[in-house]
């Protein structure tokens, strides 16, 4: 234990500044260049309620949004804190719809029109990234959720906290997928899509905005309600085919699922396929073990579920030790 402890303070002697400007990069509001410590001073939630730029190459989609979208984020507020942690962790679509609440305010969406977007323009692959820099901006002070892990080269035991941002006390720890290899030749960079010719139809893909994914969870929902069975494979490759989109209506989608059932088998096969590489977003966490300097990797799974992200688990023993 005082070993990691010597270790990470070498580390953060080194680091610090560097930590500081990596910060700043991403979190700039754009009408002035704030001073670092104004940011850190803001760690009360009702006081850090200024937009930050995002960077978009930090996002694990970065590369999928149309040249000169803006997306800001700011802290959450009481009420929205609140209003998550009644997640019902064992429900994946109670999950996904009280994150999408929580980023409908604290997002900020500008389209390359000029025009405003919300939430619904993120890449869905992007939104646990998100909650994340939503939740440190949120909890400055500190709020350490971290998963203990084994280094599989020297046994020493460490946890690593989750973290989107490096901050003066841990690096960033968030790893992404990289982009499937055998499709980097498939991508067009300036749709920011990937396009394929099967037969001379074209075909265009990438991963979808959350408004789409949005509209088929809630279809998921009616059918599961109703006793219908959902077309599985239709849900799973639909979203993938309507990346620019991020609504559809109800015609829209019985017309798509026509035009699905009627796909030949040859095309049906590639694009299934390419939806199966199409892994994209958060991958796992990733840091240096503080004994032997191994880099060691865990998956994304949190240790009390997804309600935890906002809750502050330590706050109780600290008030009762007053
Ligand atoms: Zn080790």
């Amino acid at each position: 234990m005082t070993i990691i402890y010597k270790n990470k303070n070498i580390i953060m002697s080194e680091t610090n500044k560097q930590q500081e400007d990596y910060l700043k990069k991403f979190m700039t509001p754009e009408s002035e260049q704030p001073e670092m410590k104004k940011v850190e001073k803001y760690h009360d939630p009702s006081t850090t309620l200024e937009f930050l730029s995002v960077d978009l190459d930090l996002l694990p989609l970065g590369e999928f949004y149309s040249q000169g979208t803006k997306i800001k984020i700011r802290s959450a507020k009481v009420n929205e804190v609140q209003n998550y942690s009644v997640v019902d962790d064992k429900n994946l679509l109670d999950v996904t719809e009280k994150m999408n609440q929580l980023l409908s305010g604290c997002v900020n969406v500008t389209l390359p029109s000029g025009q405003k977007g919300s939430y619904k323009d993120i890449k869905d692959g992007d939104r646990l990234f998100l909650i994340f820099m939503i939740r440190e901006l949120t909890f400055q002070k500190g709020n350490s959720l971290a998963k203990d892990v084994d280094c599989p080269y020297c046994s020493a035991e460490f946890s690593i906290p989750f973290r989107s941002t490096a901050n003066p006390e841990y690096p960033k720890t968030l790893e992404n997928h990289e982009m499937p290899e055998g499709l980097i030749k498939y991508y067009n960079s300036e749709l920011k899509c990937f396009e394929f010719n099967i037969n001379g139809a074209i075909y265009r893909l990438a991963p979808p905005n959350i408004g789409i994914q949005e509209i088929f969870y809630n279809d998921i929902k009616t059918k599961v309600q109703n006793k219908k069975t959902p077309n599985i494979s239709f849900l799973k490759i639909i979203p993938y085919l309507l990346w620019d989109r991020t609504t559809i209506t109800e015609d829209g989608i019985k017309a798509k699922e026509d035009e699905f059932k009627r796909m030949d088998m040859y095309t049906f096969q590639i694009i299934n396929q390419v939806v199966d590489k199409m892994l994209f977003g958060l991958k796992g966490l990733k840091m240096v073990c503080p004994e032997c300097g191994a880099e060691v990797h865990t998956d994304m799974t949190f240790p009390n579920g997804a309600s935890s992200l906002f809750v502050v688990s330590s706050i109780f023993d600290e008030f009762n030790k007053k």
